[in-house]
């Protein structure tokens, strides 16, 4: 029997609502379409490091990923070096990773990803200004409301529209006695973009000798810097324990504030200069860190949610992008194999929940504590050279992943079920 067309609405033309669609839009029994609310689609923030397991899960997903990510001007990162950056040790070196030659982490501005993601996907599948409101599965399929009062059916809707997105809160109902939205994970930061030739002469030479991706640890903080758009510009990144997270989630930056979060960093090699750099931006502000503390699944009958909508995490372990590939690397596998008409959407998106809530809900716990150790806030191990390794040495082994092995466990779980 010929399969059936499915149709299927992606919501959200993030890295996850775009990778999703470049994984689908060849299958010849989906018909899909991506709905953004944005007057166009684009990326803001700075960049997004890929470890090989997110360049394995987006591999999956992405036709000639090498070209893509050579388009949008990612840099192989030579190594990572973590120092310390506040009080009498300020400078030493803790630890160097150095990077493999033959699968080197990446590091990519997001927008030039996502403009890279979005090339080959027909411009006619591509919705902005779309702005979902409402979802009604009462009837046949979803019917879906947009802010512009158009109304749209489908088999089956994906919400990748972020970490304050609408589908998820249709997927998961929060109520008084259980919260399942964002909250505050404890810490903000700020990430700016700055010439490389500029970041060179305000950093030190020394610090630029090779494409390396620095980390300071250092009391109530954590500095970053690393280079990339094929190697013209350096992100910086401040982050900092947050006590008072403001309403809005932002604040304004000034001198007075970064030189009293940073007071005993003052005296060491980094944070003058990235403070002198990022206040020169225009109107630089610190945003907090949101998370989803829980949820209870991510899946709802033919609704079901992926990236930050499902799994919003703080960043320390670089890997919120990574689990997003992840979820479309499953979720697609899933509509390829196990989907041939609409009756089979809601076994396999309860499988696509059954695998990947486990892991998106670890390395939001995981990410969480690893910033504590970050900031040197750690009680065991603090700012003690000797106590910081063994502590955040075991934290990333976790996020390695047999893509494959990954795939076929949601595939066999269907028959759970169906
Ligand atoms: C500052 C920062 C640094 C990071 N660094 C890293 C890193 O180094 N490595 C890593 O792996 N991860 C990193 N991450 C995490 C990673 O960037 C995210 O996990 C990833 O980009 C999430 O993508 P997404 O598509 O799920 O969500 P988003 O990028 O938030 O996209 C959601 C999209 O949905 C749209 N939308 C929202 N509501 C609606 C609606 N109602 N209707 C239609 N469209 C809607 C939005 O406009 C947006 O375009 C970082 C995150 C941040 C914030």
């Amino acid at each position: 029997m010929a399969n059936d067309t499915v149709r299927v609405a992606i919501i959200g033309g993030g890295l996850a609502g775009a990778t999703l669609a470049n994984a689908l839009y060849k299958l010849p029994h989906i018909a899909v379409n991506v709905f953004e609310s944005a007057p166009e689609f684009s990326e803001r923030g700075a960049a997004v490091g890929l470890s090989t397991n997110a360049q394995a899960a987006l591999q999956e997903s992405v036709e000639s990923l090498k070209e893509v990510l050579q388009k949008a001007g990612s840099v192989p990162i030579a190594s990572t070096r973590l120092m310390i950056g506040s009080g009498p040790g300020a400078g030493s070196l803790l630890l160097d990773f150095a990077g493999m030659e033959s699968e080197p982490e990446l590091i990519v501005h997001r927008a030039s990803l996502l403009r890279e993601l979005l090339a080959p996907l027909p411009k006619d599948i591509l919705h902005p200004n779309k702005k979902l409101t409402k979802i009604d599965t009462s009837g046949d399929g979803v019917t879906i409301t947009f802010e512009d009062d158009t109304v749209s059916q489908f088999d089956a809707v994906i919400g990748a529209d972020g970490v304050f997105g609408t589908v998820r809160s249709h997927v998961v109902k929060s109520d008084q006695d259980q919260d399942f939205s964002a909250s505050p994970g404890g810490f903000w930061d700020c990430r700016v973009l700055a010439p490389f030739d500029i970041a060179k002469a305000t950093l030190g030479e020394e610090l630029f000798k090779l494409d390396r991706q620095y980390g300071w640890l250092g009391d109530g903080a954590f500095i970053m810097h690393d280079v990339l758009e094929n190697g013209t510009l350096v992100q910086m990144v401040i982050s900092a324990v947050e006590r008072d997270p403001p309403k809005d989630r932002k604040r304004p930056l000034t001198r007075e504030f970064l030189e009293s979060t940073l007071s005993s960093w003052m005296e060491g090699p980094i944070a003058k200069g990235v403070i002198d750099l990022i206040l020169e931006q225009p109107n630089p502000q610190g945003y907090s860190q949101w998370e989803h503390k829980q949820t209870p699944t991510y899946a709802k009958g033919r609704v079901c949610i992926i990236g930050d909508a499902a799994h919003a995490t703080t960043p320390w372990q670089g890997a919120g992008a990574g689990q997003a590939f992840e979820d479309v690397m499953v979720l697609a596998a899933l509509l390829k194999n196990r989907v041939t008409s609409p009756k089979d959407i809601d076994a396999a998106f309860l499988a696509y929940d059954a695998v990947r809530r486990p892991r998106g809900q670890q390395v939001v716990d995981s990410s969480r504590g690893t910033g504590t150790i970050l900031c040197g806030m750690d009680p065991e191990a603090g700012l003690d050279p000797a106590k910081l390794m063994p502590a955040l040495g075991p934290r990333w082994a976790f996020l390695e992943l047999d893509p494959k092995a990954h795939i076929a466990a949601a595939l066999e779980k269907v028959a759970e079920f169906s």
